[in-house]
Protein backbone atom coordinates (compact mmCIF):
# COMPACT_ATOMS: atom_id res chain seq x y z
CA UNK A 1 0.00 0.00 0.00
CA UNK A 2 2.21 2.94 0.84
CA UNK A 3 -1.02 5.64 1.22
CA UNK A 4 -2.04 6.21 4.83
CA UNK A 5 -5.81 4.95 5.10
CA UNK A 6 -7.06 7.66 7.26
CA UNK A 7 -7.59 10.88 8.01
CA UNK A 8 -4.69 12.63 7.67
CA UNK A 9 -1.89 12.88 11.05
CA UNK A 10 -1.46 17.06 11.66
CA UNK A 11 0.89 18.15 9.61
CA UNK A 12 -0.64 16.68 6.33
CA UNK A 13 -3.60 17.24 4.26
CA UNK A 14 -5.56 14.61 2.19
CA UNK A 15 -6.48 15.02 -0.79
CA UNK A 16 -9.31 16.49 -2.19
CA UNK A 17 -10.50 13.03 -3.80
CA UNK A 18 -11.39 11.61 -0.56
CA UNK A 19 -13.28 8.49 -2.73
CA UNK A 20 -10.27 6.44 -3.61
CA UNK A 21 -8.87 5.72 0.20
CA UNK A 22 -8.04 8.84 1.49
CA UNK A 23 -5.07 9.23 -0.05
CA UNK A 24 -2.12 11.97 1.46
CA UNK A 25 -0.71 13.66 -1.22
CA UNK A 26 1.03 16.66 0.27
CA UNK A 27 2.59 18.63 3.26
CA UNK A 28 0.40 20.82 5.40
CA UNK A 29 2.76 23.45 4.62
CA UNK A 30 2.70 25.89 7.84
CA UNK A 31 1.76 23.21 10.67
CA UNK A 32 4.23 20.94 8.90
CA UNK A 33 7.05 23.10 9.42
CA UNK A 34 5.99 24.26 12.80
CA UNK A 35 5.69 20.95 14.26
CA UNK A 36 9.18 19.50 12.73
CA UNK A 37 10.76 22.58 14.75
CA UNK A 38 8.53 21.44 18.19
CA UNK A 39 9.77 18.12 17.66
CA UNK A 40 13.32 19.42 16.81
CA UNK A 41 13.34 21.39 20.27
CA UNK A 42 12.57 18.25 22.39
CA UNK A 43 14.51 15.84 20.42
CA UNK A 44 17.80 18.48 21.61
CA UNK A 45 16.47 18.47 24.67
CA UNK A 46 16.00 22.45 24.29
CA UNK A 47 13.00 21.96 26.58
CA UNK A 48 10.55 19.55 27.51
CA UNK A 49 7.47 18.39 25.81
CA UNK A 50 5.41 19.69 28.18
CA UNK A 51 7.39 23.60 27.65
CA UNK A 52 7.22 22.67 23.67
CA UNK A 53 3.27 22.54 23.84
CA UNK A 54 3.19 26.17 25.65
CA UNK A 55 5.52 27.64 22.94
CA UNK A 56 3.18 26.19 20.25
CA UNK A 57 -0.03 27.37 21.70
CA UNK A 58 1.58 31.13 22.87
CA UNK A 59 4.68 31.55 21.17
CA UNK A 60 3.78 30.19 17.70
CA UNK A 61 -0.07 30.16 17.56
CA UNK A 62 -0.11 26.79 16.38
CA UNK A 63 -3.82 25.74 15.92
CA UNK A 64 -5.16 22.57 14.83
CA UNK A 65 -7.63 22.31 12.03
CA UNK A 66 -10.86 23.25 14.20
CA UNK A 67 -8.59 26.34 15.08
CA UNK A 68 -8.07 24.55 18.51
CA UNK A 69 -4.97 24.87 20.62
CA UNK A 70 -3.12 21.47 20.78
CA UNK A 71 -4.06 19.57 23.72
CA UNK A 72 -0.50 18.10 25.56
CA UNK A 73 -2.04 14.90 24.93
CA UNK A 74 -1.61 15.14 21.61
CA UNK A 75 1.22 16.75 21.34
CA UNK A 76 2.67 13.64 22.74
CA UNK A 77 0.78 11.49 21.04
CA UNK A 78 2.38 12.79 17.75
CA UNK A 79 6.00 12.51 19.17
CA UNK A 80 5.97 9.60 19.41
CA UNK A 81 3.98 8.15 16.66
CA UNK A 82 6.32 6.39 14.13
CA UNK A 83 4.19 7.78 11.01
CA UNK A 84 6.00 11.20 11.16
CA UNK A 85 9.44 9.22 10.53
CA UNK A 86 7.74 7.39 7.12
CA UNK A 87 6.14 4.51 8.59
CA UNK A 88 2.55 3.06 9.80
CA UNK A 89 0.86 0.62 11.34
CA UNK A 90 -2.74 -0.76 9.51
CA UNK A 91 -4.95 -1.83 11.03
CA UNK A 92 -3.82 -0.22 14.11
CA UNK A 93 -2.73 -2.77 16.23
CA UNK A 94 -1.94 -5.59 13.32
CA UNK A 95 1.60 -5.20 13.75
CA UNK A 96 1.42 -4.75 9.79
CA UNK A 97 3.95 -2.02 9.42
CA UNK A 98 3.87 0.09 5.57
CA UNK A 99 6.17 2.79 4.39
CA UNK A 100 4.42 5.72 3.60
CA UNK A 101 4.64 7.23 0.41
CA UNK A 102 4.55 11.10 1.72
CA UNK A 103 7.63 12.98 2.29
CA UNK A 104 7.97 12.17 6.49
CA UNK A 105 8.90 14.60 8.68
CA UNK A 106 11.73 13.07 10.68
CA UNK A 107 14.20 10.13 9.88
CA UNK A 108 13.88 6.84 11.73
CA UNK A 109 16.87 7.67 13.86
CA UNK A 110 15.36 11.22 15.04
CA UNK A 111 12.05 9.56 16.26
CA UNK A 112 14.14 7.02 17.84
CA UNK A 113 15.90 9.48 19.67
CA UNK A 114 12.68 11.62 20.30
CA UNK A 115 11.43 8.38 22.28
CA UNK A 116 14.93 8.38 23.51
CA UNK A 117 14.64 11.79 24.91
CA UNK A 118 10.68 10.48 26.09
CA UNK A 119 12.29 7.49 28.04
CA UNK A 120 10.28 5.38 25.86
CA UNK A 121 11.51 2.07 23.78
CA UNK A 122 11.40 2.16 19.79
CA UNK A 123 8.29 0.10 18.45
CA UNK A 124 9.31 -2.90 17.11
CA UNK A 125 8.51 -3.43 13.68
CA UNK A 126 8.67 -6.86 11.45
CA UNK A 127 12.12 -6.38 9.73
CA UNK A 128 11.06 -7.44 6.39
CA UNK A 129 9.66 -3.69 5.98
CA UNK A 130 13.32 -2.35 7.47
CA UNK A 131 15.83 -3.65 5.66
CA UNK A 132 15.33 -3.60 2.06
CA UNK A 133 18.59 -6.10 0.51
CA UNK A 134 17.80 -9.02 2.75
CA UNK A 135 16.46 -12.62 1.11
CA UNK A 136 18.72 -10.89 -2.55
CA UNK A 137 22.10 -10.85 -1.33
CA UNK A 138 24.34 -14.31 -1.20
CA UNK A 139 27.83 -14.88 0.73
CA UNK A 140 30.78 -15.31 -1.58
CA UNK A 141 32.46 -17.49 1.24
CA UNK A 142 30.10 -19.92 2.35
CA UNK A 143 27.00 -18.86 0.04
CA UNK A 144 24.56 -18.51 2.74
CA UNK A 145 21.78 -15.95 2.39
CA UNK A 146 23.20 -12.31 3.52
CA UNK A 147 21.13 -10.86 6.50
CA UNK A 148 20.67 -7.57 8.24
CA UNK A 149 19.71 -6.16 11.57
CA UNK A 150 19.68 -3.27 13.62
CA UNK A 151 22.27 -2.05 16.04
CA UNK A 152 22.34 0.84 18.68
CA UNK A 153 25.65 2.56 19.68
CA UNK A 154 25.11 5.06 23.10
CA UNK A 155 27.11 8.16 23.16
CA UNK A 156 28.64 9.65 26.26
CA UNK A 157 26.07 12.93 25.55
CA UNK A 158 23.19 10.31 25.78
CA UNK A 159 22.67 10.27 22.39
CA UNK A 160 22.09 7.13 20.61
CA UNK A 161 22.86 6.55 16.62
CA UNK A 162 21.45 3.47 15.01
CA UNK A 163 23.20 1.94 12.47
CA UNK A 164 21.82 -1.43 9.96
CA UNK A 165 24.54 -3.74 8.90
CA UNK A 166 24.19 -6.74 6.57
CA UNK A 167 26.16 -9.70 7.18
CA UNK A 168 26.20 -13.59 6.26
CA UNK A 169 23.45 -15.51 8.37
CA UNK A 170 26.28 -18.22 8.67
CA UNK A 171 24.14 -21.42 8.77
CA UNK A 172 26.38 -23.93 7.71
CA UNK A 173 28.70 -23.05 9.88
CA UNK A 174 32.02 -21.48 10.13
CA UNK A 175 32.52 -18.22 8.04
CA UNK A 176 34.92 -15.51 8.76
CA UNK A 177 32.81 -12.54 6.78
CA UNK A 178 32.93 -9.44 8.27
CA UNK A 179 29.49 -7.53 8.47
CA UNK A 180 29.05 -4.23 6.14
CA UNK A 181 27.35 -0.89 7.17
CA UNK A 182 24.08 -0.22 4.79
CA UNK A 183 25.67 3.17 3.89
CA UNK A 184 28.88 1.24 2.32
CA UNK A 185 26.59 -0.89 0.91
CA UNK A 186 24.41 1.75 -0.25
CA UNK A 187 27.59 3.66 -2.00
CA UNK A 188 28.49 0.34 -3.82
CA UNK A 189 25.26 -0.35 -5.51
CA UNK A 190 25.33 3.54 -6.55
CA UNK A 191 28.95 3.18 -7.97
CA UNK A 192 27.63 0.19 -9.87
CA UNK A 193 24.65 2.17 -11.41
CA UNK A 194 26.23 4.56 -12.40
CA UNK A 195 28.66 2.16 -14.07
CA UNK A 196 25.94 2.16 -17.03
CA UNK A 197 24.71 5.69 -16.31
CA UNK A 198 24.30 8.06 -19.81
CA UNK A 199 23.90 11.66 -20.20
CA UNK A 200 20.48 12.76 -21.48
CA UNK A 201 22.02 13.96 -24.64
CA UNK A 202 23.34 10.55 -25.18
CA UNK A 203 19.69 9.31 -24.56
CA UNK A 204 18.18 11.22 -27.31
CA UNK A 205 20.42 10.72 -29.86
CA UNK A 206 20.18 6.87 -29.41
CA UNK A 207 16.70 7.21 -29.74
CA UNK A 208 16.43 8.73 -32.75
CA UNK A 209 18.38 6.73 -34.28
CA UNK A 210 16.81 3.59 -32.65
CA UNK A 211 13.55 4.82 -34.29
CA UNK A 212 14.82 5.36 -37.36
CA UNK A 213 15.80 2.05 -37.41
CA UNK A 214 12.87 0.53 -36.50
CA UNK A 215 11.07 2.52 -39.33
CA UNK A 216 13.25 0.94 -41.81
CA UNK A 217 12.46 -2.41 -40.21
CA UNK A 218 8.78 -1.98 -40.30
CA UNK A 219 8.54 -1.04 -43.92
CA UNK A 220 10.84 -4.12 -44.97
CA UNK A 221 8.69 -6.05 -42.99
CA UNK A 222 5.62 -5.14 -44.34
CA UNK A 223 6.98 -5.88 -47.88
CA UNK A 224 7.72 -9.12 -46.77
CA UNK A 225 4.63 -9.94 -45.39
CA UNK A 226 2.37 -8.56 -48.35
CA UNK A 227 5.02 -11.31 -50.80
CA UNK A 228 3.95 -14.13 -48.72
CA UNK A 229 0.08 -13.46 -48.06
CA UNK A 230 0.08 -12.89 -52.17
CA UNK A 231 1.84 -17.01 -51.98
CA UNK A 232 -0.30 -18.03 -49.92
CA UNK A 233 -3.43 -16.68 -51.25
CA UNK A 234 -2.36 -18.02 -54.52
CA UNK A 235 -1.43 -21.12 -53.32
CA UNK A 236 -5.65 -21.82 -51.67
CA UNK A 237 -6.11 -20.92 -55.61
CA UNK A 238 -4.17 -23.47 -56.83
CA UNK A 239 -5.82 -26.21 -54.49
CA UNK A 240 -9.16 -25.51 -55.47
CA UNK A 241 -8.76 -25.72 -59.43
CA UNK A 242 -7.22 -29.06 -58.54
CA UNK A 243 -10.32 -29.65 -57.02
CA UNK A 244 -12.45 -28.61 -59.76
CA UNK A 245 -9.93 -30.40 -62.06
CA UNK A 246 -10.55 -33.67 -60.65
CA UNK A 247 -14.25 -33.38 -60.29
CA UNK A 248 -14.79 -32.83 -64.12
CA UNK A 249 -11.93 -35.27 -65.08
CA UNK A 250 -9.28 -33.35 -66.21
CA UNK A 251 -6.99 -34.64 -64.32
CA UNK A 252 -6.58 -38.82 -62.71
CA UNK A 253 -7.08 -39.60 -59.39
CA UNK A 254 -3.44 -40.27 -58.70
CA UNK A 255 -2.58 -37.22 -60.68
CA UNK A 256 -5.27 -35.21 -58.35
CA UNK A 257 -3.41 -36.70 -54.82
CA UNK A 258 0.37 -35.92 -55.75
CA UNK A 259 -0.41 -32.21 -56.69
CA UNK A 260 -2.70 -32.08 -53.51
CA UNK A 261 -0.14 -33.14 -51.53
CA UNK A 262 2.81 -31.18 -52.72
CA UNK A 263 0.14 -28.13 -52.75
CA UNK A 264 -0.71 -28.87 -49.12
CA UNK A 265 2.53 -28.72 -48.15
CA UNK A 266 3.32 -25.32 -49.60
CA UNK A 267 0.30 -23.72 -48.40
CA UNK A 268 1.36 -24.83 -44.75
CA UNK A 269 5.17 -23.62 -45.45
CA UNK A 270 3.77 -19.96 -46.51
CA UNK A 271 1.16 -20.13 -43.47
CA UNK A 272 4.55 -21.05 -40.92
CA UNK A 273 6.29 -18.13 -42.63
CA UNK A 274 3.34 -15.31 -41.85
CA UNK A 275 3.21 -16.25 -38.57
CA UNK A 276 7.09 -15.91 -37.68
CA UNK A 277 6.85 -12.62 -39.63
CA UNK A 278 4.25 -11.47 -37.22
CA UNK A 279 5.90 -12.17 -34.87
CA UNK A 280 9.22 -10.47 -35.12
CA UNK A 281 6.76 -7.30 -34.82
CA UNK A 282 7.02 -7.46 -31.23
CA UNK A 283 7.88 -4.14 -29.85
CA UNK A 284 11.62 -4.24 -29.71
CA UNK A 285 12.08 -0.89 -29.39
CA UNK A 286 9.97 -0.19 -26.35
CA UNK A 287 12.28 -2.37 -24.33
CA UNK A 288 15.41 -0.63 -26.00
CA UNK A 289 13.79 2.57 -24.63
CA UNK A 290 12.82 1.52 -21.29
CA UNK A 291 16.90 0.54 -20.97
CA UNK A 292 17.66 4.05 -21.92
CA UNK A 293 15.28 5.78 -19.56
CA UNK A 294 16.47 3.25 -16.98
CA UNK A 295 20.45 4.44 -17.30
CA UNK A 296 19.64 7.74 -17.80
CA UNK A 297 17.35 8.10 -14.52
CA UNK A 298 18.37 5.38 -12.26
CA UNK A 299 21.04 7.14 -10.76
CA UNK A 300 19.63 9.89 -9.59
CA UNK A 301 16.56 7.88 -8.62
CA UNK A 302 18.57 5.94 -6.49
CA UNK A 303 20.18 8.49 -4.53
CA UNK A 304 16.99 10.40 -3.94
CA UNK A 305 14.85 7.79 -3.16
CA UNK A 306 13.77 7.19 0.18
CA UNK A 307 11.57 4.38 -0.01
CA UNK A 308 13.26 1.42 0.69
CA UNK A 309 10.92 -0.55 -1.86
CA UNK A 310 11.67 1.21 -4.36
CA UNK A 311 15.59 0.97 -4.18
CA UNK A 312 15.33 -2.61 -3.92
CA UNK A 313 13.40 -2.27 -7.39
CA UNK A 314 15.86 -0.88 -8.71
CA UNK A 315 18.87 -3.23 -7.74
CA UNK A 316 16.65 -5.93 -8.72
CA UNK A 317 16.54 -4.06 -12.45
CA UNK A 318 20.23 -3.63 -12.20
CA UNK A 319 21.45 -6.98 -11.73
CA UNK A 320 21.14 -10.73 -10.89
CA UNK A 321 23.90 -12.92 -8.87
CA UNK A 322 24.46 -10.38 -6.07
CA UNK A 323 27.48 -11.54 -4.27
CA UNK A 324 28.82 -10.15 -0.90
CA UNK A 325 32.50 -10.96 -0.09
CA UNK A 326 35.12 -9.12 1.93
CA UNK A 327 32.72 -6.12 2.07
CA UNK A 328 32.36 -5.79 -1.71
CA UNK A 329 29.40 -6.33 -3.51
CA UNK A 330 29.76 -8.07 -7.08
CA UNK A 331 26.68 -7.39 -9.26
CA UNK A 332 26.60 -9.23 -12.69
CA UNK A 333 24.81 -6.76 -14.57
CA UNK A 334 21.60 -7.60 -16.38
CA UNK A 335 22.19 -9.02 -19.76
CA UNK A 336 19.82 -5.98 -21.91
CA UNK A 337 21.83 -3.41 -19.91
CA UNK A 338 25.42 -4.74 -21.16
CA UNK A 339 25.71 -2.16 -24.28
CA UNK A 340 25.04 0.45 -22.46
CA UNK A 341 27.63 -0.76 -19.49
CA UNK A 342 30.56 -0.49 -22.80
CA UNK A 343 28.55 2.89 -24.18
CA UNK A 344 28.43 4.60 -20.35
CA UNK A 345 32.53 5.13 -20.04
CA UNK A 346 33.01 6.35 -23.85
CA UNK A 347 30.26 8.84 -23.66
CA UNK A 348 31.36 10.31 -20.21
CA UNK A 349 34.57 10.55 -22.17
CA UNK A 350 32.80 12.65 -24.83
CA UNK A 351 31.58 14.60 -22.64
CA UNK A 352 33.94 15.31 -20.51
CA UNK A 353 36.19 16.26 -23.72
CA UNK A 354 33.76 18.53 -25.25
CA UNK A 355 32.80 20.35 -21.47
CA UNK A 356 34.55 23.67 -22.13
CA UNK A 357 32.31 24.21 -25.63
CA UNK A 358 29.33 26.47 -25.69
CA UNK A 359 25.70 25.18 -25.57
CA UNK A 360 24.94 25.11 -29.52
CA UNK A 361 28.83 24.18 -30.50
CA UNK A 362 28.30 21.34 -27.80
CA UNK A 363 25.50 19.71 -29.48
CA UNK A 364 26.67 19.57 -33.14
CA UNK A 365 29.74 18.14 -31.32
CA UNK A 366 28.56 15.49 -28.88
CA UNK A 367 26.45 14.45 -31.65
CA UNK A 368 29.41 14.13 -34.43
CA UNK A 369 31.58 12.27 -31.34
CA UNK A 370 28.81 9.98 -30.85
CA UNK A 371 28.39 8.73 -34.39
CA UNK A 372 32.05 7.96 -35.27
CA UNK A 373 32.88 6.42 -32.09
CA UNK A 374 33.05 2.79 -33.15
CA UNK A 375 32.66 1.48 -29.76
CA UNK A 376 28.88 3.37 -29.09
CA UNK A 377 28.33 2.47 -33.30
CA UNK A 378 28.54 -1.10 -32.42
CA UNK A 379 26.54 -1.44 -29.40
CA UNK A 380 23.92 0.84 -31.39
CA UNK A 381 23.86 -2.18 -34.39
CA UNK A 382 24.29 -5.28 -32.47
CA UNK A 383 23.10 -4.73 -29.01
CA UNK A 384 20.51 -2.26 -28.10
CA UNK A 385 18.49 -4.23 -31.25
CA UNK A 386 17.36 -7.87 -31.04
CA UNK A 387 19.28 -10.23 -33.26
CA UNK A 388 17.47 -11.11 -36.55
ZN1 LIG B 1 29.28 -16.75 4.83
Amino acid sequence: MGWYPCPAPVGYLNTPDRSKGMKIIKKDKKRFDQLRKLFEMVMRKECNAVEAARIAKDEMSFRMKNGKPMARSTFYRLLTDPFYCGIFEYPKGSGNWHEGKLPAMITEEEHHQILAVLGRKGIARPRRHRFAYTGMMFCGECGCGITAEDKEKHQKNGNVHYYTYYHCTKKRGVCNQPCIEVKELERQIAEEIEKIEIPADFHSWAMTWLKHEHKKETGERNDVMSNHQGAYNASVRKLDALIDMRASGEISEEEYRNKKFKEVREKKRLHALINDTDARTDDWIGKAEEMLDFARDASTQYRDEESLREKKKILLKLGSNLILKDKKLSIDTANALLPLKKASPEVKRIHKRLEPLKDEEKQKALEDSYSKNPILLRGRDSNLRPTR
